[in-house]
């Protein structure tokens, strides 16, 4: 189980939800489009490539311009911080996040509880996403979506997916995510060249023998 990709929360599961605006840490919005936050019991959904499990997160707080949450990524060891805004007329409306955050803390504290009373705190032994191998290691694969012809008009999307699989698995993922770009990555320019760059790096990832191994990380 990768406890960092977990599937979108269905309607019932979600227990409060926010649309925020992904941003860098100086506030400074990444995204043109809002983007929603769902809270379930145990994680936050933020998107397909990556979900925050709520035992792991050290601080929710805010700077000027946008909110954070800091947590622990137990897959590569590091702290991580996501940051959000949401543009308002002045200032960014940084009210809207707090109360979105309020809710992810008071289901925090709940989750804690639950695993402290399970003695459960310690995250569950991570295996690969499908068939909960032990041996899975980390893979990213970048799916390219690319339409038209730049500068003019033209619209794009990388998308890089971080899985952690056995070594079939990622083969089969690998494959995937090539389908995917060779359809629908190539229309135009510079997307026919670009795509079979990034169907390369999905492939030499793929080979790339991985120092990290989850084995290693479990203590
Ligand atoms: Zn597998």
């Amino acid at each position: 189980m990768n406890l960092y990709r977990q599937p979108k929360p269905a309607r019932r599961e979600v227990v409060a939800k926010g649309r925020f605006y992904a941003a860098d840490e100086n506030g400074r919005r990444t995204s043109s489009y809002g983007q929603p936050l769902l809270l379930s019991q145990t994680y936050i959904w933020v998107d397909e490539s990556l979900t925050i499990p709520l035992e792991s997160i050290i601080e929710l707080g805010s700077t000027k311009r946008s909110g954070f949450i800091r947590f622990e990524d137990r897959l590569d060891g590091t702290i991580k911080e996501i940051h959000f805004t949401f543009p308002g007329f002045l200032r960014p409306r940084l009210d809207k996040i707090a109360l979105f955050f309020a809710a992810v803390d008071e289901q925090r504290r709940i989750r804690v509880q639950e695993l402290q009373a399970l003695d459960r705190l310690d995250p569950v032994e991570p295996g690969c996403e499908l068939c909960d191998d032990r041996t899975a290691d980390v893979y990213v694969f970048r799916t390219l979506k690319f339409v038209g012809f730049a500068p003019f008009a033209y619209s794009y999307s990388l998308v890089p997916g971080r899985y952690l699989l056995c070594r079939s698995h990622a083969a089969e993922q690998a494959f995937k995510v090539n389908c995917k770009t060779a359809i629908l990555g190539y229309l135009g320019f510079p997307g026919i060249i670009a795509a079979p760059y990034y169907v390369v790096r999905n492939l030499v990832e793929l080979r790339r023998n991985h120092v990290l191994s989850v084995n290693e990380m479990a203590r």
